[in-house]
């Protein structure tokens, strides 16, 4: 069997933290991109940055997830993605 030395044993959980840190970032990063508007799913669903139906927003629709009282929260239908907590789009469905 052999031995792993100091040395080796640094590089080893060194580079193992870096690749972790560099993943959390990588995950983060695409948690938080933003749905473009003018993407092909959001053109279709008519999604806008601020819903222009009064009482229609995406922080009150079913599709919401995330945290209440954020600006940018994720939603089913724009999976891997984050939607304006005032947005809106074709397929709102108000929350239970
Ligand atoms: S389905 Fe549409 S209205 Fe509902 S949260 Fe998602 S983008 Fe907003």
């Amino acid at each position: 069997m052999k031995s792993v030395n100091r040395r080796d044993f640094l590089k080893l959980t060194g580079s193992g933290l870096i690749g972790m840190t560099i993943g959390g970032v990588a995950l983060r990063a695409n948690a938080q991109e933003r749905v473009d508007p003018a993407s092909q799913q959001a053109a279709a669903l008519k999604y806008v940055e601020k819903s222009p139906v009064e009482g229609s927003y995406c922080d009150n629709c079913m599709y919401i997830a995330g945290e209440d009282g954020a600006d940018w929260r994720p939603c089913a239908i724009f999976p891997g993605k984050v939607v304006a907590a005032k947005g809106w789009c074709s397929a709102w469905m108000k929350k239970p």
